[in-house]
């Protein structure tokens, strides 16, 4: 099992249940495919996210070691940082990738990846370690997150098997080739 430097969490703050549950829901399932272990919602719990994670996880294998809800953006921010952890904001207003991303390896340190949905507060932007654009254009937390997470790990965390899968994908050029872990091809 390949293990991805440094670990990362991702904090989504600022959903609104009904509006954003499909877009919190990528935010979720890009966490869990681009090799985070945690991932925290904050201020609500919207059953539909969880739900479709865990379904995910159920059928794919268990990408995260942990999610959690309800509990306000600045409890997830400080208990990361009183365990050693280190915070990046993801924000078009922040220092650009190209610069910061040896600073955040350089860490050594967990590192919690905070995306927002509409105005983040200005709270958010001073606890960071460091606000990051991915780009200078607005664009969408769901794709800021995979870019972040990809040039973090460089690409090394696309393929991996998660444990407990129940249906492993098989590359093809043409079709879809799934095997169920029992062997037999679905
Ligand atoms: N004005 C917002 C901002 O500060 O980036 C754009 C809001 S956007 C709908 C929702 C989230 O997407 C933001 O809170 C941020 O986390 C992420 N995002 C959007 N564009 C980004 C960019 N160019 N770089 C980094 N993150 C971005």
């Amino acid at each position: 099992m390949v293990r991805l430097e440094p670990e990362t969490g991702v904090l989504r703050i600022g959903h609104r249940p009904g509006r954003d549950k499909r877009i919190t829901t990528h935010v979720a399932l890009v966490s869990r495919a681009f090799g985070a272990s945690y991932f925290f919602l904050s201020d609500v719990c919207d059953i539909s996210v969880l739900r479709s994670l865990a379904y995910i996880e159920d059928m794919w294998g268990k990408g995260l070691k942990h999610f959690s809800c309800g509990l306000g953006y600045m409890r997830y921010i400080s208990d990361w940082k009183s365990l050693g952890g280190k915070v990046v904001h993801l924000t078009m207003y922040g220092e650009t990738l190209e610069k910061s991303i040896e600073e955040v390896r350089g860490f050594k340190r967990p590192v919690l990846i905070v995306v927002g949905a509409e105005k983040v507060p200005r709270e958010v932007y001073e606890a960071a370690d460091i606000n990051v654009s991915v780009g200078n254009q607005p664009h969408s937390e769901v794709a800021a997150l995979a870019v972040f997470l990809d040039r973090l790990y460089n690409g090394e965390e696309l393929y991996i098997q998660y444990e407990g899968a129940r249906a492993v994908i098989e590359p093809s050029r043409k079709g879809k080739i799934v095997k169920s872990m029992g062997g037999e091809n679905q």
